[in-house]
């Protein structure tokens, strides 16, 4: 479509637009009549939307709509085809169990989203998240996808306690996420040090749902990475034990779905879930990208509004630390050491060149003597220059110096800051 040619789309019941933006392009949808909601979030009437390169959108509507579309998109059509009452009707499921658990006052549903990659899982975690949040439930949403996640940067697992429905064009208000440092981008890279932050998260989860009543019986939605086989499938089991879940939404993936019946205790609810025919697939390509313009996105906001910084910081006013050793043969180990111990062992890092380029971890822990595997991390920075001569490196931060902490661990993702 050209870009100043403004379409109209007349939407009957239980249909949706769909539409994705061209590379570099934007498009901007307004809804001229009726109502609709993105992803549970619902559209304000006579309001412009602008979708950045690459977003691939649907637009839903209950009861019809008018929309309207311009700018670049390389594909727009209506599909009436869409699991969206199956999803209503999870939800409807899982409302009931936060109103017992709030009569009875105790715990409310927790729910895993599992299934192949590019099924819909982030997007169906964003729409039950939204529909509780619509009613006026607070539940907490954790992301242990780390490669694409949506809390923190790649390389990250995080929650944060939902109280506003996603924006439109942002998402979810991210302001104070609960964010640990992982460093790759897929669960595989160390499994061990995943499994035990998945742990950690989900305690923390808990020490949060005991302080609140609300967000106790609003339960937990948790989105996870779309590694179903082999040890990806033990990682999945790891995370329905350590958050306790009562229910699995496994996403069109029969197999999984059987599997899962197969091992899990009985009190675990499985449902399978039909994906919808809009979800598009992703190539490496484009998952490297998307993990690039995230990155892009902490720095510099999702419409280049943020200025970060960037300062020199003194090899010596810092400790850099990186999670992992390489691991040695048994026989090689201390008496009584396991090689799995390694994958989780802080080494501490000597600044050298081979820093440039990689995202760092600005860890909460104030002191070496904290256990910083299993602190939290603040906030990024990005190497974008190395002098060995001055013994200094350059970052690119989100706010001015100083570091609010000194303490920072390597991750083995990088990123180019190139406009
Ligand atoms: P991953 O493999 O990364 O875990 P996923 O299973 O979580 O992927 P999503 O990220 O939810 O899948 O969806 C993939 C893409 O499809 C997203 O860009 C999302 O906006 C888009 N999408 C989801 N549902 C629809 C739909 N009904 N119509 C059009 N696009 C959609």
């Amino acid at each position: 479509m050209a870009e100043d040619e403004s379409q109209e789309f007349r939407l009957k019941v239980n249909s949706e637009l769909r539409f994705e933006v061209e590379h570099k392009g934007t498009a901007e949808v307004e809804m001229v009549e009726g109502s609709a909601e993105m992803f549970g979030t619902e559209l304000a009437k006579n309001k412009k939307y602008t979708f950045v390169s690459g977003s691939k959108v649907a637009i839903y509507t209950w009861h019809g709509c008018t929309l309207k579309l311009k700018g670049k998109t390389e594909v727009a059509y209506v599909s009436t085809e869409t699991p969206m009452t199956v999803y209503v009707n999870t939800h409807a499921a899982l409302e009931q169990m936060r109103s017992r658990a709030d009569e009875d006052n105790t715990r409310g549903p927790r729910i895993l989203v599992v299934g192949p990659t590019d099924v819909g899982k982030s997007t169906l975690c964003r729409l039950l998240t939204n529909y509780a949040v619509r009613l006026g439930r607070s539940p907490v949403l954790a992301d242990i996808d780390v490669g694409q996640g949506n809390i923190g940067v790649p390389g990250t697992l995080g929650a944060l306690v939902v109280e506003r429905t996603a924006d439109i064009e942002e998402g979810f208000f991210n302001t104070a996420p609960l964010v640990f440092h992982y460093g790759h981008k897929s669960p595989n890279d160390n499994f061990q040090l995943y499994n035990m932050l998945v742990l950690r998260l989900a305690e923390i989860i808990n020490v949060r749902c005991e302080q609140s009543k609300k967000v106790n019986s609003s339960g937990v939605i948790i989105n996870t990475a779309g590694w179903i086989r082999g040890a990806g499938y033990e990682a999945i089991k790891q995370a329905a034990g350590a958050f306790e879940v009562d229910v699995i939404c496994v996403l069109d993936q029969e197999r999984l779905y059987n599997q899962l019946k197969g091992d899990l205790p009985d009190f675990v609810k499985i449902v399978l879930l039909p994906k919808s025919g809009g979800v598009v697939e992703r190539s490496q390509a484009i998952r490297a990208d998307s993990r690039d313009s995230s990155i892009r996105e902490y720095f510099y906001g999702l419409k280049n509004n943020l200025f970060p910084h960037t300062f020199d910081v003194k090899f010596n006013d810092v400790k850099i630390f990186k999670i992992g050793a390489p691991s040695l043969p048994e026989s090689c180990l201390p008496l009584g050491m396991k090689n799995n111990d390694s994958q989780t062992k802080l080494v501490p890092l000597v600044p050298a060149m081979s820093l440039l380029h990689h995202v760092l971890s600005v860890s909460a822990a104030t002191t070496v003597d904290h256990d910083i595997v299993e602190t939290n991390v603040l906030g990024f920075l990005v190497v974008t220059s190395v002098d060995m001569d001055k013994s200094v490196f350059t970052v690119l931060s989100p706010s001015p110096r100083p570091l609010p902490q000194t303490i920072l661990l390597v991750m083995d993702i990088q990123f180019m800051d190139i406009k």
